[in-house]
């Protein structure tokens, strides 16, 4: 961009001097600039171009307006500018010829070969851990993942699932309903799934026989916090359903489930229960993995047994005929189709599978703790 020297307002040393001062800084900002052969060419011609060049500028509005009083000392700061000039200029093509000028370039480039910052990449919560290690030994049975939203209707979490309204069973799972929803139909009520059976209905709408799957998932229940209750906790669920299913097939398969996760030693028993969408339903134990079965350990009582020599796992049973006729019109007729479903708390698998004494460690979020499990 060409450069217009200002005029002077007067010729009295002080306007001289100040004037020059601000020409010199602009002369010095420029050289530094300058990192390049056909860059220093054009600042040569900047200041040094007979033409419109700021020596010239400097000469004609600055000495040649000058009043004849003052051109001895104005003539005296324009030799004194044109030094300068001379100086810096011849001074900035050394600086480009010696390599320090590129060296300047080298130092401001971007390198983008150097590697970024790191952030560390974090480990797996060990609840996370042992619930993939569960749904794992699923998948290499064939089992399918599905998953399905944590706030639910009351459809979905009760009703389609054999708990009629006022059904006893309700009160055993102490339920958070969300606020405000009185004015809609009862079905349609949201709350935080207290289970992760709704998506056993939910994926039977969408899917026909048969199927085979697992529904890992955060649940709800309003529990107060303490050792072993947690308001949040993580259920594994299971379903399979095909036109010839048998209990047989529910223990065999669930043995199968827990050798794979707990060591081929592990026995499996079974024992009557009662839940709403399963007839008949029972109770699975395996033997205690911690002290084998034994009820001791190092000759003290076991504690994750309490000394039983067995560990409730989950619960389980043949799905209730009545489950189907809410999705029959999906191919689920209960004439022709039957089912086992299973389901278990991946965090109390954790607390037995790691030794740990209270499940709120897990939610706490304290990094000395979660350490141990990397
Ligand atoms: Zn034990």
């Amino acid at each position: 961009m060409a450069y217009t020297v200002p005029k002077l307002k007067n010729y009295s040393s002080v306007t001289l001097d100040k004037t020059a001062e601000k020409l010199v800084a602009l002369l010095n900002q420029e050289s530094v600039a300058v990192k390049t052969e056909p860059d220093w060419k054009t600042f040569r011609d900047r200041w040094m171009a007979r033409k419109e060049g700021i020596l010239t500028q400097v000469n004609d509005q600055w000495l040649k307006a000058a009043p004849k009083e003052a051109k001895r000392d104005v003539g005296q700061r324009v030799n004194q500018l044109k030094g300068r000039v001379e100086q810096v200029v011849s001074a900035t093509l050394e600086r480009i010829k010696s390599g320090a000028a590129e060296a300047e370039l080298a130092a401001e480039r971007l390198d983008i070969s150097l590697p970024g910052k790191r952030r560390p990449i974090g480990a797996e919560h060990p609840v996370i851990q042992t619930m993939h290690e569960i749904v794992s030994v699923f998948r290499n049975l064939g089992y399918s993942v599905q998953e399905g939203p944590i706030i639910e209707t009351d459809y979905y979490n009760f009703e389609a699932l054999n708990f009629p309204p006022n059904h006893p069973a309700r009160d055993t799972q102490d339920t958070l309903f969300v606020a405000n929803q009185e004015s809609k139909p009862r079905r349609q009520q949201l709350l935080l799934r207290t289970h992760t059976s709704p998506v056993q209905i939910r994926t039977m709408e969408k899917m026909k026989p048969p199927i085979r799957m697992v529904i890992p998932g955060k649940v709800h229940r309003n529990d107060p916090p303490d050792a072993s209750h947690s308001p949040m906790f993580h259920q594994i669920e299971g379903l399979a359903v095909d036109s010839n299913i048998t209990f047989g097939d529910l223990k065999g398969s669930l043995d199968h489930a827990m050798k794979a996760l707990f060591g081929s030693k592990v026995k499996t028993s079974f024992r009557p229960s009662f839940f709403p969408f399963t007839e008949p339903s029972a109770e699975m134990l395996v033997s205690c993995f911690i002290c084998g079965g034994s009820g001791k350990r190092d000759l003290e009582p076991c504690r994750s047994c309490k000394q039983t020599g067995w560990i409730e796992i989950l619960g389980c049973g043949m799905v209730d005929p009545n489950v189907f006729e809410f999705v029959k019109h999906n191919g689920y007729d209960p004439k022709k189709v039957t089912g086992f479903a299973f389901g278990m708390g991946v965090d109390r698998v954790a607390i037995l599978k790691y030794g740990v004494d209270d499940i709120q460690l897990f939610f706490q979020g304290d990094i000395r703790f979660l350490e141990q499990f990397v």
